[in-house]
């Protein structure tokens, strides 16, 4: 398998682009080696430009559900294309896409949409914010909410739960309003409750897909629910991955747990930059022009996003079956590689939650962040390239979701299976 013209591209990128790349995971620094530059997706294949050809388990990192070059979603934006790229104004699409998914979320009555899902966790913290009249937020460390200020913070010293800017670039002053809990640790929330009478609103990845999968108690989130609401602080579930790929109703329907905010993004633009956060009436109204928490965008509800957002949710909402299908092709993925590591002597933890599956290099159970750090990073990185030989693309840090696609057939999996076998195989000889 040769990467050389993949190699070349990346060092002419790393010239002129920081690292090469416009987002920091694609760099594969976690795993060595160069990424691939990509010339084409083809359902569930991915072909880079030097011809190589992979089954894709990364699905631009969540939103294809329908995999590459899905014929409905093409069809719609080429249409919508003809129309006109922007118009800055109101289309019909916009109600549209927003009626579907107020159809599939019971807690949410109205929904903005924004152009990423960083942009929708910003606004919807703000909007927490303005309508608690509170400064602080609560969130909880291995959960990923984008890059604005205020959710780039990680655990400061000692006993403190306010946290410490985990970037050069965001002021103290900034971050001294995000308090940290743990992951599936309700103790540690209601310390956080004990520090400061100032919570807005605490948010959460009700299933955890940045530090691989790992989904949160439902005991854990009805306690989480109950301190919320105790404190008149909001809660907001963050299903910028796990929207429509753990559930088409939210992780509301499968957790028992309902959340004042929504944030989504990935699926619901089908492959189109769109990210949306939504809520009931009463907390969405605060909103400009209606509200006074300012909040907008140039391109937001742009309609060629709208138009691919609903053909893809549209058809997800027809084909209600479908996420169960692929949960059984995403369990028998995993549960097949951790009876073929196993095997080998390799101790893997597995999950899926609807189309995402997760796997750890562990020997334990893992239910948060320090548990997923405990994971044998070396083995996964063996793991990566040795799969990637084998035509089969999976996210290149350990702390990434997998997702399955339709276009990936129960013939892929039992390919990937074997492949894997093969993998863990040479791992142990060496
Ligand atoms: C991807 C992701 C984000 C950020 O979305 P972008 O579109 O990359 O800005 C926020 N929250 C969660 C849970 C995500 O997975």
């Amino acid at each position: 398998m040769s990467t050389e013209i993949s190699s070349k591209s990346f060092k002419q990128a790393q010239k002129l682009i920081p690292g090469g790349v416009n987002s920091p995971v694609r760099a594969f620094s976690s795993v060595g080696g160069t990424p691939l530059f990509i010339s084409e997706g083809n359902g569930a294949y991915l072909k880079d430009v030097d011809g190589n050809q992979y089954v894709d388990f990364v699905q631009s990192w969540g939103p294809l559900i329908f995999g590459h070059r899905d014929e409905d979603i093409e069809k719609a934006v080429i249409d919508a294309v003809k129309r006109g790229l922007s118009f800055g104004a109101p289309t019909q699409a916009e109600t549209d896409l927003a009626s579907l998914v107020v159809s599939m979320f019971d807690s949410i009555e109205k929904i903005r949409f924004v152009s990423s899902g960083t942009e929708a966790v910003m606004s919807a913290i703000r909007l927490a914010r303005g309508f608690t009249g509170r400064d602080d937020i609560v969130k909880f460390t291995g959960c990923y909410h984008g890059h604005s200020d205020s959710l780039l913070v990680e655990a400061g010293s000692g006993a403190v739960t306010f946290g410490n800017p985990s970037s050069p670039g965001v002021p103290e002053d900034f971050t001294k309003h995000t308090l940290l809990a743990t992951y599936n640790d309700i103790e540690s929330v209601k310390k956080c409750f004990a520090d400061s009478n100032d919570i807005a609103c605490v948010i959460i990845e009700p299933i955890a897909g940045n530090m691989g999968l790992v989904p949160a108690d439902k005991e854990f989130l009805a306690e989480l629910r109950k301190l919320c609401d105790d404190n008149g602080t909001l809660l907001i579930f963050d299903e910028v991955m796990s929207g429509f790929r753990a559930s088409i109703n939210g992780a509301e329907s499968i957790t028992g747990t309902t959340p004042d905010i929504v944030t989504l993004g990935k699926v619901i633009g089908g492959g189109m930059p769109v990210g949306a956060f939504g809520a009931r009436a009463e907390i969405m109204d605060k909103l400009s022009p209606d509200g006074p928490v300012y909040q907008a965008g140039t391109l937001s509800g742009n309609p060629v996003a709208m138009a691919a957002g609903l053909a893809a949710l549209s058809k997800l909402k027809k084909n209600t079956q479908v996420l169960n299908i692929l949960n059984k092709r995403a369990r028998r993925l995993v549960e097949g590689m951790q009876a073929e590591a196993d095997k080998c002597g390799i101790k893997m933890q597995v999950d899926t939650r609807g189309t995402m599956f997760g796997f750890f290099f562990n020997e334990n159970e893992v239910k948060n962040f320090a548990d997923a750090c405990s994971s044998d990073a070396k083995t996964f990185a063996s793991f990566h390239s040795g799969m990637l030989k084998e035509g089969f693309y999976f996210a290149c840090s350990l702390y990434e979701t997998g997702f399955i696609s339709t276009a990936i057939s129960d013939e892929m999996i039992e390919d990937t299976i074997k492949a894997s076998a093969r993998v863990f195989k040479g791992m142990k000889n060496v």
